[in-house]
């Protein structure tokens, strides 16, 4: 039987972050980041001094081991205190990638970046033509005078002013077999041929999202990450772990959301009463609490599978699914029990209402988590 109870060593992790964060006192200095459009930078250097963008970092790459089940329960933390969605210290996703497909310089050099907290790479993935559809991916890779050259136009590529790469997925124009005909480079940012023009978000806007414009950019065979040709099954393998760790933000943000507003339940008074003694705000506390709960369960035992070499495929498609959605409505209610000032700036539910909202698009629309589980739902069903 799978026991999900904190072990001790998991306990005092987490009860270290708590202390940290606690003594950061980083509320204010959130909000002023947010207000700015700049990362938290004076923050996030508190959490690498930590050391928890060590965490998942093989020892020997100077990390500090740390399995999945227990990272994730790290970032849920994290964004349960109140840290902003898409900014934890901990590379986990570029990590798993590179440690996964990556040669020797490679894992070196990324693993190096994730050390101080640094995203090693943008996801060079969606493309203007290509969002759901992965196969549409149109930017390519060609040989040229003994050079290797990308053309393409990339979008929606988060922290690209912050990493100094890109893991780029180009086709190759070999195989006629559009998934047999992609290959992964992870390619310099800072080179000639690169134009970035900002997204204007409507949340997680202490984070910065580019359209990505790539022309004649140079890279060398061995920047090829894993094998030609292969680029989509990784591309696959990538949104296991991607989806897995979006579903801590929802968790961590549903909580952190829940744990405001119950606290207002038993303070606000109206009609002489605190609003918490009314049955019709009491309901949705039981019901944010119970999503919670359920959240909390899938997310761990996908995590739980994970690490332990079971697949995810169909685990994480319904655990990105059910966590979009039910963080969603967790995050609405407490605005909801919170009343006009869970809509102003000033309250953190507004943050966490405008930032969740991605985590239903991002890496796998809740619509394609449907067209990815139902299928192999059926499949694995036939095999029984
Ligand atoms: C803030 C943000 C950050 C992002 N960061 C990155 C990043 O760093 N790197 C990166 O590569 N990408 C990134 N993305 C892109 C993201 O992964 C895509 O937006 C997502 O995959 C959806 O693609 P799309 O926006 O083109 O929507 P579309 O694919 O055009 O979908 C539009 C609608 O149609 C629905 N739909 C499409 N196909 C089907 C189908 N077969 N059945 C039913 N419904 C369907 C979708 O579910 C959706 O509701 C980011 C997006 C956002 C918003």
């Amino acid at each position: 039987m799978i026991s999900f109870q904190k072990t001790e060593e998991q306990e005092l992790l987490l009860e270290s972050l708590r202390e940290v964060y606690k003594r950061g006192n980083f509320e204010d200095y959130f909000k002023e980041c947010e207000k700015n459009h700049q990362f938290p930078e004076k923050a996030a250097k508190v959490m690498v001094d930590a050391g928890f963008a060590k965490l998942g970092i093989p020892e020997e790459y100077g990390g500090t081991a740390c399995d999945d089940l227990t990272n994730v329960m790290v970032h849920e933390e994290a964004f349960a205190l109140g840290w902003p969605s898409m900014c934890w210290v901990n590379q986990y996703l570029a990590v798993d990638d590179i440690l996964a497909f990556g040669n020797e310089k490679q894992k070196q050099a990324c693993l190096k970046l994730g050390l101080q907290g640094i995203k090693p790479f943008t996801f060079g993935f969606t493309e203007p033509q290509a969002g759901s559809d992965n196969s549409a991916m149109a930017a390519k890779v060609e040989r040229k005078d003994g050079k290797v050259i990308i053309n393409g136009h990339k979008t929606f590529n988060s922290w690209g002013n912050r990493s100094p790469n890109m893991l780029c997925i180009v086709r190759e124009h070999k195989n006629p077999n559009p998934y047999k005909d992609f290959s992964m480079y992870l390619l310099s940012l800072k080179q000639p041929g690169i134009q970035m023009e900002k997204l204007d978000k409507i949340g997680n806007l202490m984070v910065q999202t580019f359209e990505v414009y790539l022309k004649d950019c140079e890279v060398q065979e061995s920047d090829l990450v894993g094998e030609a040709g292969k680029g989509f099954y990784q591309l696959m393998k990538n949104f296991e772990a991607e989806r897995l760790i979006g579903c801590t933000a929802n968790v961590g943000m549903a909580r952190c959301a829940y744990n405001e507003a119950v606290k207002y339940a038993g303070v606000r008074e109206q009609f002489g009463k605190t609003i918490g003694t009314f049955q019709l705000i009491q309901e949705k506390i039981v019901d944010m609490k119970i999503k919670i709960e359920n959240m909390q369960n899938m997310l761990y035992k996908a995590a739980w599978k994970k690490q332990n070499g079971i697949s995810i495929m169909i685990d994480s498609s319904l655990v990105k699914r059910y966590t979009g959605q039910a963080a969603f409505q967790v995050i609405d209610d407490a605005m909801q029990i919170m009343g006009g000032i869970g809509y102003t700036n000033d309250c953190r539910v507004s943050r966490l209402w405008r930032d969740q909202r991605v985590y239903r698009i991002m890496a796998g629309t809740e619509e394609i988590m449907v067209h990815t589980a139902g299928r192999a739902l059926i499949k694995e069903a036939q095999k029984g």
